[in-house]
């Protein structure tokens, strides 16, 4: 086996508090990386090491660390598990190889389960699932099975049968081996093993032609074999295998780490990457470099970014090249990540996993690494809009420089984050995805510059649009100079299609003439107004402004540009008296999970806020609904819910548009 085939990338993924940090500690323990065991609840986790994360005892960064097991290298990655850090889960699927999805074994799927599933399957990212906190005497492992079977629609095929006594979970058996390991005594085989060895096989029997044959005859299926179809359909999606036990007390994760380097695809296995040229990378050390930036760490007052190489080799000293720069990079220092400490590398290659710093660190996660000479972009990993704003505001203006350039820090390192100056308020607005989000942002930054600043009640960002398509002519004068400017406001089919365009229409000035050269520098200067809205203060959307016709008369040589301008500004204003402007909020949707017996006042408060519902769906003792609300509605929801559940509730959010806000005419 090469090299290359024994690296497994893997993150963890699940539903918050599913145990992923509690997990990827025991595998620390497990694989020797650390001597003792971190605890999330006490604050010691080593995954967890950033202060914001310890004291939430929740994962905001996806942090990485290298571990070894038999004689493989496995790259974890924990991926932190609120929705506001989407964004940082989605860059690190896409450079993994697959995922371990932790389920919680009371709680079985949950709302955040489901989101990172369907973003593991979007990403084709393979999938083992291992059900956790069996030592529950409430967990209940076959409703779990259940529960993945009716929500995940995907074959769910347990790789163990968990044996449970009244203390939880005392042992394992090995479906593919039959092979049992006990920790405590007792306990009982929670469904028959041979029962469960006859779904793998015939699950096999599918990708495995010789398997098919064996099954039709009623021989025995060795392990080997068994396994490597097994492989073949977690590698094609086709199956999730599921492990089990209790992350607590470290029983079932030297078994997972078995069926990590088991089923899981190694960098060989995954295909080529092909750039947005249509260049091709196979994962090869002789191919020419190409790596992604998919993340940044924290390195005093510094950054490191943190890639992952698709093909080559790389050295320290190697010059690189960087999708949008010009002018190449050195690589000075390589390092292989440990959480919080990290390891220099003297030769690193495909599928590995590397922090990289000096010039390279400053790389926003989403650039593209490459040989001089042998360019290669990867597409970018597609953001959602950030929709949530604070004001940021210095205590004193003497700290007002250092705190702008923290920000700027701040935001290169995340980007899911926007600043940008208010000239009318004259403050810095800081726009994030979401309350926690912007809470942790804040942090970060007192971290930096200590508590010299004020932060500001979260708004919601609004756009502006038109509803109907109008048409403004207006004209300015001085003596002696005269400019008239006619314009088009035009709504554009597509909602969503993105920030206001200024155009030169047809009808100004053919090729060549002065008056195009003065439309042009028009246009520029109306795209700059539309940016900060028509009449709101927020920026133009999904709307067209042509300029229909432009008349001057002024000696030449004289600048004409301000009175264009105020010309069409007049112009604007009145085609905008038939346009109907309005103001454009954004909207969620909404998926809350909830006790039964619960039901009724958490849909009480969703239509007292004047949520859209659009299905209740009970499952048992569990209640989900789904609907759809504008997000000025639901901010501070996650505290409102958890009063209205007893903390048993959970929810998800997503992006779902822009629509008019209520009472929207500006
Ligand atoms: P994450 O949000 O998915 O990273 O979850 P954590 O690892 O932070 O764990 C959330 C909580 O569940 C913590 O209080 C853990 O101690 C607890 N926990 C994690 N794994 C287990 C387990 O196997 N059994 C029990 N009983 N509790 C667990
Ligand atoms: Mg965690």
């Amino acid at each position: 086996m090469s090299a290359v085939q024994r690296i497994r990338n893997l993150g963890i993924v699940a539903h918050i508090n599913a145990g992923k940090t509690t997990l990827s500690e025991r595998m620390l323990f497990v694989t020797g990386r650390v001597r003792f065991m971190g605890e999330v609840d006490h604050g010691t986790a080593a995954m967890d090491y950033l202060p914001e994360e310890q004291r939430r005892g929740i994962s905001i960064r996806a942090a990485c660390t290298t571990l070894r097991w038999r004689d493989c290298v496995l790259n974890l990655v924990d991926t932190p598990g609120h929705i506001d850090f989407g964004a940082e889960v989605e860059r690190t699927l896409r450079v993994l190889d697959g995922a371990v999805l932790v389920l919680d074994g009371v709680r079985g799927v949950e709302s955040q389960t489901e989101a990172v599933w369907h973003q593991a399957r979007t990403h084709r990212v393979p999938v083992l699932a291992f059900v956790n906190k069996l030592d529950r005497a409430v967990a209940d492992w076959t409703r779990v099975l259940q529960s993945m079977r009716a929500r995940m629609q995907v074959e769910v095929l347990p790789a163990v049968v968990p044996l449970l006594g009244p203390e939880g979970i005392t042992g394992l058996i090995d479906v593919v081996s039959g092979t049992r390991t006990q920790w405590i005594e007792g306990g009982e085989v929670a469904a028959d093993p041979r029962q469960a060895r006859a779904a793998l096989v015939e699950a096999a029997a599918d990708v495995d032609a010789s398997i098919l044959e064996d099954f039709v005859h009623e021989r025995e299926v060795d392990a080997l074999r068994l396994r490597a179809a097994l492989r073949a359909k977690v590698a094609a999606g086709q199956a999730v295998l599921v492990f089990a036990g209790s992350a607590l007390r470290n029983r079932g994760v030297a078994e997972l780490l078995d069926g990590i380097v088991a089923f899981l695809p190694s960098p060989l296995d995954a295909p080529a990457v092909s750039g947005l040229g249509g260049e091709v990378r196979a994962p090869s050390e002789h191919e020419p470099l190409c790596a992604f930036v998919f993340g940044s760490v924290p390195d005093g007052q510094e950054e490191l970014a943190v890639a992952r190489i698709y093909s080559g080799a790389l050295v320290p000293g190697a010059l690189l090249q960087a999708s949008a720069r010009a002018e190449p990079l050195r690589v000075l220092a390589m390092w292989r990540l440990h959480a919080e400490d990290r390891e220099a590398v003297a030769r690193a290659g495909p599928g590995d996993i590397l922090a990289l710093g000096g010039e390279i660190g400053v790389l926003p996660p989403g650039t593209t690494l490459f040989a001089p000479g042998h360019p290669i972009a990867l597409a970018p990993t597609r953001l959602p809009t950030p929709v949530l704003s604070v004001v940021l505001e210095p205590r004193h203006l003497a700290d007002r420089e250092r705190l702008e350039a923290a920000v700027r820090r701040l935001v290169r390192a995340d980007p899911a984050l926007e600043v940008r100056h208010d000239p009318e308020r004259d403050v810095l607005v800081l726009t994030g995805m979401g309350e926690l989000h912007l809470e942790v942002a804040g942090e970060r930054l007192r971290a930096a510059v200590g508590d010299c600043f004020r932060v500001g009640r979260p708004e919601v960002a609004r756009r502006e649009t038109v509803l109907r398509s109008a048409m403004g002519a207006g004209e300015w004068r001085v003596p002696e100079l005269r400019a008239r400017v006619a314009v088009g406001l035009r709504i554009v089919p597509d909602p969503g299609s993105g920030p206001a365009r200024v155009r030169p229409g047809a009808g100004v000035a053919g090729p060549g003439s002065a008056d195009l050269a003065c439309a042009v520098s028009l246009c520029s200067s109306l795209q700059g107004r539309l940016s900060i809205g028509l009449r709101s203060g927020w920026p133009a959307h999904d709307l067209e402004v042509e300029i229909v016709s432009l008349e001057v008369e002024a000696d030449p040589g004289v600048d004409l540009m301000p009175l264009c301008v105020e010309a069409a500004d007049v112009a604007l204003r009145r085609a905008l008296v038939d346009a109907d402007p309005r103001l454009l909020e954004p909207r969620v949707r909404l998926q809350v999970v909830c006790p039964h017996d619960a039901l009724s006042p958490v849909l009480g408060d969703l239509r007292g806020k004047g949520v859209d519902i659009s299905g209740v769906d009970l499952d048992g003792d569990v209640a989900r609904v789904a609907g759809t609300a504008p997000l000025a509605r639901m901010l501070g929801y996650a505290t409102r819910l958890r009063s209205l559940t007893r903390g048993l509730g959970s929810f998800r959010m997503e992006p779902a548009g822009y629509a008019p806000a209520e009472g929207g005419e500006v």
